[in-house]
C-alpha cells in the first residue's frame, strides 16, 4: 500500500549520522526491537506500515540535526508525541521504511499559570503528567482528557482529539506554538513572534494570518511547544446521566441534546451511546454470544434482561458552575428530557467546598472524566472480543439533527450487520455538531473478522462520502480514501495543502501521507494513484 520504502544502505548510513548527533541511547536502529512502533491492533493492509527505526530527540537542536539527517539522505520522517493514537494505528508510519521522530523525551511542562490559566508543555507531556502536576501544586485549574489518558496533551490536542469538560475541544484551546519547519527553521506563532511577549498563551491572532491551524493534523512541521488553556476550577461539577427506553427514542434524544448544547445549557461534550456499547464497558460479549457474525437483536434482548437495563440509550454529561447554576441547569435539561416518554435523568452533585475541592469525586468510571481527570476507563471496551481484540475507529462528523442521526444510525448498523461486526453506536455533541465514533471491534488473530472490519470502514467512508458526511480523523490505511471524499473543485482544498507542503518542505520528509498529503517526491505513493 504504501510503495518504496528507502534502500537499506541509505537507511544505515542515516542512522550513522544520526547516532552521531543524538548519541546511541537517541537512536533505535534496524535490527532494534521496534514493536512500540507497530500499530498495535494490526489488520489485514496494516502490515504495510513499518518503521526502519526510531529517534529520540530530547532539544529542538537535536531535532533541527535529525532534519538535516533526514532531508540529506531523503529519508521520511514520522512525528509522533508518545504514539498512543490508538485506533488510528499508534506510533506506525504511513510509508513504510520511514523512520519515527519519537517526541517522548521532550516531556518538559515549562509554565503553569494559575492567574491566567494555561499551560505550556513540550510533545511528551502526558495527560497524567499534567494531572500530577496540578495536583502537586494545588493549582486551582482543571485540564480536559479524552477516555484514554495515557497520551499527550499535545498530540491529541493536534489531532482534534475530545475530552469531556467545557474545554473538551481541544483543538480550541490551543494558544500558541513553536514549531521547527522541515528547514529546520523554529517558528513561534501568534504572539510568540514577538520578543519578550507575555501574551503568547493569551492571545490567539498575533500580527497576521492565524497559522496554528497549520500545524493541526498535518504534516507541515514538528510542533515543539503547545500552549494551552486550562479551566478555571468551577465551584461544582453534577455529574449527569440520562436513560432512554427505546431505540427509537435516538431521535428525540438527539433533537432536545442538540439544542441544550447550541444554548450552552450543556456546557460539556455529552456523550450518547447505545446498549451493546454500553455493555461492552462492562463485560465480553462471549457470555452472551459466540457464534459467528454480529450478536443477533434477540441476544442484544437477553442481554438487556440478564443485567437488568430497562434502556436503550445513555447520556452523560456534565454540569458546571455554582450551586445555583447547577440546579437551575439541571431543572431546565429535566424539563426538556421531560418530552420524551419514559426518559429517565439523574445528577450527582459534587461541591467544591470538599477537602480537596471537587477532586473527591475521583471515583472510578465516566464521572471522573467530567473533572478533566485522565483515566483508563475505555481500554474496557477493548475486552468486549477477548484478550486479543483490536480496533479500529470510524469517526464520521453528523449534523446534529435527530432525523439526520437516525438515518446515519440506521445506515451504519445496517452495514455492520452485512459484515458480521456488533454495531457500538456512540455520538459525542459538541456545540455545533455530533462526532459519531464507532469503534470497530475485531479479534487480531481472526482473519476474517480482521477483513470485515476493514472492509467496513471502506464501505462507509464511500457510502457516506457521497452523501457528504465525512471523517475527521483517520486510521493510516484510510487516510488517502478520505482525503479522496473532500473533493470540492477537483480537490481544490487537496491542492492547497500540496503546495503548502511543497514550499515547506521540499524535500518530502515530513510524515509522507499523512491526511492524504503527499510532497511531490512521494506523490505517486497516494493510494489509488500508482
Ligand atoms: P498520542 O498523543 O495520543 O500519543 P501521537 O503522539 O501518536 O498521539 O500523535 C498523534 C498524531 O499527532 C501523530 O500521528 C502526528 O500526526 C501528530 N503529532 C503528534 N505529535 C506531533 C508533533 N510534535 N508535531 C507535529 N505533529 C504531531
Amino acid at each position: 500500500m504504501s510503495g518504496a520504502s528507502p534502500s537499506s544502505v541509505r537507511i544505515r548510513s542515516a542512522f550513522e549520522h544520526l547516532a552521531a548527533a543524538l548519541g546511541d541511547d537517541g537512536v533505535l536502529g534496524p535490527g532494534s526491537d521496534l514493536s512500540a512502533y507497530e500499530d498495535p491492533y494490526a489488520f489485514a493492509g496494516s502490515e504495510d506500515f513499518r518503521c526502519s527505526g526510531a529517534v529520540l530527540p530530547r532539544s529542538v537542536e537535536e531535532v533541527q540535526a535529525v532534519l538535516a539527517v533526514a532531508n540529506e539522505h531523503g529519508i521520511p520522517l514520522w512525528t509522533v508525541s508518545t504514539g498512543r493514537n490508538l485506533g488510528y494505528g499508534g506510533a506506525a508510519p504511513r510509508v513504510n521504511g520511514a523512520i519515527v521522530l519519537d517526541m517522548q523525551r521532550m516531556n518538559r511542562i515549562l509554565e503553569v499559570d494559575e492567574e491566567h490559566g494555561y499551560a505550556l508543555v513540550e510533545p511528551g507531556v502526558r495527560f497524567v503528567d499534567l494531572y500530577a502536576y496540578l495536583r502537586e501544586h494545588r493549582l486551582k485549574l482543571w485540564m480536559s482528557a479524552p477516555s484514554l489518558g495515557w497520551g499527550s496533551v499535545l498530540g491529541n490536542a493536534l489531532e482534534r482529539g475530545i475530552g469531556y469538560t467545557p474545554y473538551g475541544d481541544h483543538a480550541a484551546q490551543i494558544c500558541g506554538l513553536e514549531v521547527v519547519l522541515a528547514i529546520g527553521d523554529v517558528v513561534r506563532t501568534g504572539m510568540g513572534a514577538l520578543p519578550g511577549a507575555n501574551t503568547w498563551q493569551m492571545y490567539k491572532g498575533g500580527y497576521g494570518p492565524s497559522l496554528d491551524g497549520l500545524f493541526l493534523q498535518s504534516n507541515f512541521g514538528i510542533v515543539t511547544k503547545l500552549g494551552l488553556w486550562l479551566m478555571p476550577q468551577p465551584a461544582g461539577l453534577m455529574s449527569c446521566v440520562a436513560r432512554f427506553q427505546r431505540e427509537s427514542d435516538l431521535e428525540a434524544a438527539i433533537d432536545v441534546l442538540a439544542s441544550l448544547r447550541r444554548r450552552e445549557i450543556i456546557q460539556s461534550n455529552a456523550q450518547i451511546g447505545n446498549v451493546v456499547r454500553e455493555v461492552a464497558h462492562r463485560a465480553p460479549r462471549s457470555r452472551w454470544y459466540d457464534g459467528p457474525g454480529a450478536m443477533p437483536d434477540e441476544v442484544i434482548e437477553e442481554m438487556r434482561r440478564d443485567l437488568g437495563i430497562g434502556w436503550w440509550w445513555l447520556l452523560r454529561f456534565g454540569l458546571y458552575g455554582d450551586e445555583e447554576l447547577l440546579d437551575a441547569r439541571f431543572r431546565i435539561v429535566q424539563r426538556a428530557f421531560s418530552s420524551i416518554p419514559g426518559a429517565e435523568i439523574t445528577g450527582d452533585k459534587h461541591l467544591a467546598s470538599g477537602s480537596d475541592g471537587l477532586y473527591a469525586c475521583e471515583v472510578e468510571g465516566p464521572p471522573r472524566r467530567l473533572a478533566g481527570v485522565p483515566g483508563f476507563f475505555g481500554l474496557n471496551l477493548l475486552k468486549f472480543r477477548g484478550d486479543d481484540c483490536g480496533h479500529l475507529d470510524f469517526s464520521p462528523i453528523v449534523a446534529p439533527s435527530g432525523r439526520e442521526v437516525t438515518r446515519v444510525y440506521e445506515l451504519v448498523k445496517a452495514r455492520a450487520r452485512e459484515h458480521g461486526i456488533d454495531y457500538l453506536a456512540g455520538f459525542t455533541a459538541s456545540e455545533r455538531h455530533l462526532t459519531h465514533i464507532f469503534p470497530i471491534l475485531y479479534d487480531k488473530h481472526d482473519a476474517e473478522q480482521t477483513s470485515n472490519a476493514a472492509a467496513l470502514l471502506d464501505t462507509l467512508i464511500r457510502e457516506l462520502g457521497k452523501q457528504g458526511i465525512g471523517e475527521y480523523r483517520a486510521h493510516l490505511a484510510f487516510m488517502d480514501l478520505i482525503g479522496e471524499q473532500y473533493s470540492f473543485n477537483r480537490h481544490a482544498l487537496r491542492r492547497l495543502n500540496e503546495t503548502l507542503k511543497d514550499a515547506l518542505d521540499p524535500n518530502g520528509i515530513l510524515s509522507p501521507g499523512k491526511q492524504g498529503i503527499w510532497p511531490a517526491a512521494s506523490r505517486r505513493q497516494r493510494a489509488g494513484t500508482r
